[in-house]
């Protein structure tokens, strides 16, 4: 631009809009009008300076390397809606404006200066953004507004799906009850649902029905305890509870007395009142869920009682148990099963048969295996322990096997059958002592009888009489032990049976011994009162005393004298029968009275079959009194028995 000084300061200062020129790569402020002075904030001092001391907020801004370039290239520079931040009265405030740098031309056509002119835009740019900022809302609000939208027709189509979905449930929630409704019909177990406000009863199954024993019409829409009353009691106070608290209540084989069908049943249960809950978490019901275990309890208690039999019949009977593992060898015995042997807890088997008697450790080996074929153990065995009597035990027991035929382990009882085995001892001896006492008066009487039959061709009168008398007295013999063997027969079968009188005691016994008194072998001297009468069974208390005499005149031979006494004791009447014979040794005295013993087991001398003494206690037991003897050897003994006088003592 080729300008008059004078006109461009004209130019400038008379532009409305902020004109200035800077001059010089300085950029010395020359010109600026009055607009320029109003847009920095500035007065007339500022000219000559400097653009960067007038506006020092310019530092690192382009506006003066623009303008240099404009200088030194001499093209104009054009800008619009620049931003430009000035400090006015104190604050830095941006405004907008148009730009214009103008290259100044000296008259050597050097570009000396830039006169630059500018136009606040401000307002417009402000409008625009303000406009445009609008603008901008105005989408984000469209488009808000179609995301509400999109986001409404979502919500639509959820509620549309909402709607389905409630149907669905709805015919879900049909479908389950009518299968809740089935499942309860058909279930295997008694169920009862209870609605909680009023107990009333709204579903019950046929199994419910049978359990309680009612007819439906009597449960189902009845109040529950109403159908049930008998059970209310004790249930209807832990259905309340169930229904306060919403905690289950459960039961095992708890014992109901039913009415059923109309009569009382004892019945044991196992049961649960489940709570139903509603969606606010209040029960609303009452699930009654059960099933009758009676049978199965019944058996258990059958069992325990059995076994409870078992274990009182095994402790009386002193049955020693024991488990053996024959895996293992383990032997586990009871508490009597190690008390029989006395060698302790968790003794071996092999140390157990080491104390067998030699003889018999053989059979342990032969029942064991025979068990293997037959799956029993039964043999019998004697058993030595130092210091102790032999013991006669018997085992028996039940051998176990695995699929493969493999004994596992035995299960046994050992018996002590020492007294069983003395007592068929005593028997056998007795079979023994009984044939030979009855051979000795049979062979007497078959020789009678073979003299008799010859004497048939010729009589002969002198010896006739004694043959009779011996072939009588070998009958009377035969009767006597056949009588005795009777008698215990009788006792064994509990057969006795008294018939009881009164009679005279001291004309009994006078008269019962009557054959001792016409044999003359001993002299019978009957003492105290004679004229007691008592209530007894006179042929039973006979057949005791002559039991005694005769006993006096076997054992006691040599003693000329038996003596027979009456005492009368407050109710009773003591009778004993006294010999001065060889007396009994103290040991036998409490056997006595036991049946087959015999003091003299050896004696042959004297025949008997240990029997009579057994019989008189029987006697005298049986009609409540007592039997006794006293004696001591070489002093003789004194046989005794009470009986009481009158009616009062119940036979035994
Ligand atoms: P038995 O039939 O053998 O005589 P008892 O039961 O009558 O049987 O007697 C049992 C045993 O008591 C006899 O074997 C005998 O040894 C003994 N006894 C019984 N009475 C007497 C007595 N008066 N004196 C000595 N011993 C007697």
């Amino acid at each position: 631009m080729h300008l008059d000084k004078e006109i461009l300061a004209g130019l400038i200062e008379g532009s409305p809009y902020p004109m200035y020129l800077v001059l010089g790569d300085e950029l010395r402020l020359v010109l600026a009008n009055a607009a320029t002075l109003k847009a920095w904030g500035k007065d007339s001092s500022i000219i000559g300076k400097r653009l960067i001391e007038i506006l020092p907020e310019f530092a690192g801004k382009p506006f003066g390397s623009l303008m240099r370039g404009v200088l030194t290239s001499g093209e104009a520079y054009h800008a619009v809606s620049v931003p430009i931040s000035i400090e006015l009265e104190g604050q830095l405030k941006t405004f907008y404006y148009n730009l214009s740098y103008q290259p100044v031309k000296a008259a050597n056509n050097e570009i000396i200066s830039v006169v630059c002119h500018a136009t606040d835009v401000t307002q417009l740019v402000e409008s625009a953004d303000n406009i445009s900022r609008l603008g901008l809302e105005a989408v984000e609000n469209n488009e808000r507004l179609a995301t509400i939208n999109e986001a409404l027709a979502a919500t639509n189509e959820e509620l549309a799906a909402t709607n389905e979905e409630l149907t669905e449930s709805a015919r879900l929630l049909e479908l389950s009850e009518v299968r809740f409704r089935n499942l309860i019909l058909q279930a295997p177990f008694a169920i009862c649902v209870i609605r909680a406000n009023d107990l009333m009863v709204t579903e019950v199954n046929d199994r419910y029905l049978e359990l309680v024993g009612k007819k439906r019409s009597s449960v189902d829409g009845k109040p529950i305890w109403d159908a049930v009353a008998e059970a209310a009691e004790v249930y209807a106070p832990v259905m309340e509870r169930v229904i306060q608290s919403g905690q289950a209540f459960f039961a095992t084989e708890a014992e109901v007395v039913l009415i059923r069908n109309g009569s009382p049943e004892q019945v044991f249960i196992d049961f649960v009142y489940e709570p139903v809950t509603d969606l606010s978490g209040i029960v609303s019901a009452i699930m009654v869920v059960g099933i009758d275990v009676s049978d199965k309890v019944r058996s258990r208690h059958a069992i325990e009682e059995m076994e409870e039999r078992i274990r009182l019949a095994v402790e009386a009977a002193e049955i020693g148990t024991y488990d053996l593992n024959y895996k293992t060898g383990e032997l586990v015995g009871s508490t009597r099963f190690d008390e029989m042997f006395g060698l302790g807890h968790g003794v071996t088997r092999e140390t157990i048969i080491d104390h067998y008697h030699p003889d018999d450790v053989h059979l342990s080996v032969l029942a064991h295996e025979e068990a293997k074929n037959t799956g029993q153990i039964f043999y019998e065995a004697r058993y030595l322990r130092e210091g102790f009597p032999m013991k006669w035990l018997r085992f028996q027991a039940k051998v176990y096997f695995d699929a493969h035929g493999n004994r596992l382990r035995t299960l046994g009882t050992v018996m002590d059958i020492t007294a069983y085995k003395a007592l068929q001892q005593q028997k056998d001896d007795f079979i023994s002592i009984a044939s030979h006492e009855l051979k000795t008066p049979l062979t007497t009487l078959k020789a009678s009888l073979q003299l008799l039959v010859r004497m048939r061709e010729n009589p002969n009168t002198v010896l006739f009489p004694k043959v009779i008398d011996q072939a009588s007295r070998s009958m009377d013999k035969i009767t006597e032990l056949v009588d005795d063997l009777l008698n215990v027969s009788k006792i064994n079968q509990g057969h006795v049976g008294l018939k009881k009188d009164w009679f005279n005691l001291g004309e009994m016994l006078e008269k019962c011994c009557i054959h001792v008194r016409e044999s003359g072998s001993h002299d019978l001297i009957l003492e105290g009162d004679t004229s007691l009468m008592i209530f007894a069974d006179e042929h039973r208390i006979d057949q005791v005393v002559v039991n005694l005499v005769n006993n006096a005149v076997k054992y006691a031979p040599d003693s000329k004298v038996i003596f027979l006494e009456i005492e009368e004791q407050a109710d009773r009447v003591k009778v004993s029968v006294r010999d001065n014979g060889p007396g009994i040794p103290a040991d036998k005295l409490p056997h006595l009275f036991d049946r087959y013993f015999r003091a003299d087991e050896m004696g042959t001398q004297v025949s008997g079959l240990g029997l009579g003494l057994f019989i008189c206690a029987d006697i005298i037991k049986r009609h409540g009194g007592e039997i006794g003897v006293e004696s001591k050897p070489g002093e003789g003994s004194k046989f005794f028995f009470t009986l009481p006088i009158g009616e009062t003592v119940k036979e035994i």
